[in-house]
């Protein structure tokens, strides 16, 4: 599968809002977004600010989630389709189908900073479910799911320095962390609640049932 190498920034600046995509850095005065001359939209008409469209506003909250979860959009596509088979509201089923994805899960452990520093922990052979090696990032957890760490000094080492730099750390209600083991269990499936961007699925559910 493909990455994206251009620059992360360029995403929140787009959407006007940080998206948390480079870890630590996202908390300090470096983030464009903090910083009023460069909280534009990239480009350079991004100081343009028509009036959106109803087209570009779905389009707007779409691009947002995919950006958020760092997904392409085929793959996004292919978990919105997914949603649609599911019995229930769309909208939050996919939600919860992105929020379940292994990369997201160790994001909202603090096993790592960002999602892109989780797809690199999980690339790398460090990440055991129930014991077992997972090395794809799109892996749905499921309840009961034990995610630990590779019996190696430097992946464990790597991951209580992620835990201790922020100590300050409330996982989720759906998660339980245990930062001395390392290793988080997943106790419940995630909520609305549990998406921590401001998104309004119903209008994502629009733009890609065109
Ligand atoms: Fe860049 Fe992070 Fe700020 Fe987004 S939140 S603009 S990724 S520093």
């Amino acid at each position: 599968m493909g990455r994206y190498l251009g620059s992360s920034c360029k995403h929140c600046r787009r959407e006007g809002m940080k998206l948390m995509l480079k870890g630590v850095r996202c908390e300090t005065a470096k983030c464009p977004i903090e910083k009023k001359q460069r909280n534009l939209a990239p480009g350079m008409h991004g100081w343009r600010k028509g009036r959106a469209s109803e087209y570009g506003v779905r389009l707007r909250e779409k691009q947002k989630v995919k950006r958020y979860y760092g997904l392409f959009e085929r793959q996004f596509m292919r978990y919105f389709h997914k949603a649609v088979r599911v019995k229930g509201n769309t909208g939050e089923i996919l939600l919860q189908l992105l929020e379940r994805r292994l990369d997201n899960v160790l994001y909202k452990s603090n096993f790592s900073p960002s999602h892109k520093a989780a797809r690199q922990l999980i690339a790398h052979g460090c990440i055991y479910i129930k014991g077992r090696k997972v090395n794809i990032s799109d892996y749905i957890v499921k309840i009961g799911d034990k995610i630990t760490v590779k019996n190696s000094e430097k992946s464990i080492k790597k991951i209580k320095g992620q835990l201790e730099s922020n100590p300050n750390f409330t996982a989720q209600s759906w998660l339980q962390v245990d930062g001395e083991k390392p290793e988080a269990t997943v106790v419940a499936l995630p909520g609305r609640d549990d998406v921590q961007i401001p998104v309004e699925e119903q209008l994502v559910v629009e733009f890609c049932s065109r």
